[in-house]
């Protein structure tokens, strides 16, 4: 018989959750992450229970835990071979009680409704690219959710299963998408769940490689059926409080969450606070929803653009027109209500933190302290990959 002495909460990540997008390895101060290309596994031995990767983790496979008896922890080894966690153990001596996910304001937010076992069954209302460049091709698909009430909330993600199985005859690995339209639904129509989609065709010496999830999405067509889970995320959503301003920082298609606040902003029956959207991409050509945006939202939000390759133009990124609008940046950067969202590709994070540290330098802020509390209070939000 063990003594309570002998238990520890282990940190385990969920296999069947996990979408290896090494944002936990990268977050752990400690090292206590690794991966062999197939499972992200904790280390027992070095994870201080810190949490710091808890709450970056897009799908919340990092949030998993289980009480064990110290001397029988899952090792990296045991981990590195699991498809799935395994059962609890029933050893009644195993009654510690897992560290949860604090929310802050205590709200709830339904999250893992549905899991890649357990999937929510969709129908394809709509798909239609919405790129005018065939060869950089972003769809927008609408899927009809309401026949297994899958919610969602913008700023969360769902996760897609495509069908059929990889060469070693699994399923294929799950994606993320993140929410494109508001909580009541693409165009008010509950239960229509919008996606943003860029068909992934990369070209690896001298071979096409056709992305397997994006292909899987962007060649489908209405009355089809797609699996989903989720939905995931209770980092990246909007205030409550309609005073509070948003400023929305997004590259190529992480402008999926920002149209879904958009929506949502828009569809309030009060006027919210000012919204300003820096979007960065190509061209137009390449960006999805370039002019749909300006004649949709215009109105409610100030959006500016960044092109990196317009022809005959100076390459631009989206952290150069938040130096180029210092002004109204740091306005709202002051304000002790404002959100800040960033989403898109993982390396504009370095440059747009950079870029908000020159505006604040520039207006008289002190961007750690700002940057500091602005992630105690949870207003800011940053989702890339
Ligand atoms: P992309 O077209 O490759 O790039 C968008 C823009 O970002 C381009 O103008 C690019 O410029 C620029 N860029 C490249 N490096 C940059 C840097 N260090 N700092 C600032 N800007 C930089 O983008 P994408 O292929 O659409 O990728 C979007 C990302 O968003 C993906 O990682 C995707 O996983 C993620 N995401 C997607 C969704 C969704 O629902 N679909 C949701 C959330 C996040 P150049 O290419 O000219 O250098």
């Amino acid at each position: 018989m063990s003594t309570h002495d002998d238990v520890i909460v282990q940190h385990l990540i969920d296999p069947e959750l996990c979408i290896r997008c090494n944002t936990c390895e990268e977050t752990c101060p400690s090292n206590a992450i690794s991966n062999d290309l197939r499972n992200y596994v904790v280390d027992v031995d070095i994870c201080n229970g810190c949490q710091a990767c808890v709450s970056p983790c897009p799908t919340g496979a990092i949030n998993s835990w289980r009480p064990v008896l110290r001397q029988s922890a899952y090792t990296r080894e045991q981990q590195f071979a699991w498809s799935a966690l395994p059962e609890a153990p029933s050893d009644p001596a195993l009654d510690a009680v897992p560290p949860g996910r604090g929310r802050g304001d205590g709200s709830v937010v339904v999250e893992n409704r549905f899991t890649p076992a357990r999937p929510a069954l969709a129908r394809v209302v709509e798909n239609r690219c919405v790129t005018p460049r065939a060869d950089a091709a972003v769809h927008h698909i609408v899927l009809d959710v309401s026949n297994d009430d899958f919610p969602f909330l913008e700023g969360q993600s769902v996760g897609v299963l495509a069908r059929g199985v990889d060469a070693q005859g699994a399923r294929h690995a799950m994606r993320l998408y993140s929410v494109a339209c508001s909580r009541d639904g693409e165009e008010g129509v509950a239960g229509r769940l919008a996606l943003t989609v860029k068909r992934v065709i990369e070209n690896r010496g001298g071979e096409e490689a056709r992305g397997i999830c994006s292909n899987y999405l962007c060649d489908l067509t209405p009355g089809d059926a797609v699996e989903l889970a989720g939905p995931y995320g209770a980092d990246f959503l909007m205030p409550d409080d309609t005073t509070a301003p948003l400023i929305m920082i997004c590259t190529g298609t992480g402008v999926a969450p920002m149209r879904a606040m958009l929506d949502r902003s828009r569809a309030l029956p009060a006027p919210r606070a000012p919204q300003q959207l820096f979007y960065g991409g190509r061209t137009p050509q390449e960006m999805a929803y370039f002019d749909a945006l300006q004649a949709a939202y215009g109105a409610t939000c100030d959006i500016g653009f960044a092109l990196s390759r317009q022809a005959g133009e100076s390459k631009r990124y989206v952290q150069d027109l938040l130096r180029e609008r210092h002004d109204v940046l740091a306005q709202l950067l002051a304000r002790e209500n404002t959100h800040v969202y960033l989403c898109g590709l993982r390396g504009m994070e370095a440059g747009v933190f950079e870029a908000l540290a020159q505006v604040c330098e520039r207006h008289g802020l002190n961007w750690q302290a700002l940057e500091a509390a602005m992630t105690q209070q949870r207003r800011l939000h940053v989702e890339t990959y």
